[in-house]
């Protein structure tokens, strides 16, 4: 067997909401390294972190390279920390970049780290701590916040996995309007998913795959395999230069920021669970369009919330009435609501308790308290005050989960056609 001695490379935290974007960064890096006879091994890894990070731009993510730790390695060593130095957006004070080295095996330790990273806040001291700790060199620009994302970038195991394909824009079109070629994207979805995903919100005819930001980002197409990538790019068409594109390894839709958590009680604030929990009352809607029910246990109850931007999902979880057994996914957030990504039924309550039915056909009315019920239609009275069981039709199914629609889905969420159902 061939041992090859690896150099990892992390980078985090070099954009800022104005521009820039660390994927792009890393392009641009690989591109230097090729120039220079360093091939990469494996793909470049993006890795999206805790999404409720404080300091993130936008998907909180870091991205990771390995190189063989050769005689070229100082060289590639001095191109990224160059090509950090001149690419990243240093006048955002928010943009503290951090890169690290590290050579040999990734320890047990760096995984646990790295899975921190996801469901915990870890603080700059915390990362620099453990990183030297586990043999890494650090390389702190400004605050250096980003050697944080860095240490876990390329930390984390990737069992499950999937692949973003980014194409990049010529510099000069940054901050204009994108020119994608609409028609293509509904052509591409329409051959490739489900192997591509995320690229078409229907409910809201949302293009996915196009930011919204002045990023160097052209378009990105999500998908399980490398191939339907390649495919999906030569059926997109655009009408300006791609400049340069990059598909990267990523831990995006896998669900690793959501841990299972015991009961209702054990949940924290700032992360993410799945939990079970019997629905308590009939989702209300509030001013702003958010909808929020409760769900509870033995262990206590917590706030659900179907927020605005899930536009069509509001109505789903609307048809859940008290009773209703279900399995929730999702983030507790800033106001300790739990911000549900997707759900499913387990056990739907379908029955509900009514008022019994007159002989003469009329449904009776309460006779007062404890009083028992009487018919308004024939005037006849009985005196029992229990209701009667009545079977209803539901229309949502056991069984059957119910996700947020792409416009509104995290990077972290597994869509349901990931998911093998
Ligand atoms: P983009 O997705 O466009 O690259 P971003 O949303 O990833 O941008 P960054 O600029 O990378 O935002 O900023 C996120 C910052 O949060 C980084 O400095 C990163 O090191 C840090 N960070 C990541 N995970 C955690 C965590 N678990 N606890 C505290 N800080 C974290």
């Amino acid at each position: 067997m061939i041992i090859i001695n690896v150099l990892h490379i992390g980078i985090d935290d070099t954009d800022s909401p104005d521009g820039m974007c660390t994927t792009y960064l890393a392009s641009q890096i690989i591109n230097k390294l090729n120039e220079n006879d360093i091939e990469l091994l494996d793909y470049p890894r993006l890795i999206r972190l805790n999404p409720f990070a404080r300091f993130k731009t936008r998907g909180n993510g870091g991205v990771s390279f390995k190189i063989k730790n050769d005689g070229k390695a100082n060289l590639a060593r001095q191109i990224v920390l160059d090509e950090v130095e001149n690419l990243s957006m240093f006048d955002c004070d928010n943009t503290n970049p951090g890169v690290i080295f590290y050579e040999g095996d990734i320890t047990s330790e760096m995984e646990d780290y790295a899975f921190r990273a996801i469901h915990e806040f870890i603080t700059i001291e915390e990362a620099e701590e453990f990183g030297k700790s586990a043999g890494c060199e650090i390389h702190k620009f400004k605050k250096g916040r980003g050697i944080i994302g860095s240490i876990a970038a390329i930390s984390l195991p990737l069992e499950d996995h999937t692949f973003e394909l980014l194409t990049y824009r010529a510099s000069e079109n940054y901050g204009t309007e994108r020119l994608i070629d609409y028609e293509s994207v509904y052509k591409m979805d329409e051959e490739t998913y489900p192997d591509t995903f995320e690229n078409i919100d229907y409910s809201e005819n949302y293009i996915a795959i196009e930011p919204k930001t002045p990023c160097p980002v052209l378009y990105g197409i999500r998908s399980n395999n490398v191939d339907s990538l390649k495919k999906a790019k030569d059926i997109v068409k655009v009408e300006e230069p791609i400049a340069d594109f990059c598909i990267f390894k990523t831990n995006q839709h896998t669900d690793m920021h959501i841990q299972k958590a015991e009961n209702i009680s054990s949940m924290k604030q700032f992360g993410c669970y799945e939990v079970c929990g019997t629905v308590k009352n009939r989702p209300k809607i509030i001013d702003g369009g958010h909808m929020f029910f409760y769900l509870g246990d033995d262990s206590g109850e917590i706030e659900c919330g179907a927020y605005e931007p899930t536009k069509n999902f509001r109505h789903t979880v609307s048809h859940l009435r008290p009773g209703d057994f279900i399995r929730v996914y999702g983030g507790i957030g800033e106001q300790n609501t739990f911000n549900i990504e997707k759900f499913q039924v387990i056990k739907l309550n379908d029955v509900e308790y009514k008022n019994p039915i007159c002989e003469c056909g009329k449904r009776m009315t309460s006779a007062g308290k404890n009083k028992g019920f009487k018919c308004k239609k024939c005037g006849r009275k009985i005196k029992s005050s229990k209701k009667v069981p009545v079977k209803i039709q539901r229309s949502l199914k056991n069984f059957q989960f119910y996700e947020t629609p792409v416009s509104a889905r995290r990077h972290l969420s597994k869509p349901l056609c990931r998911m093998n159902l």
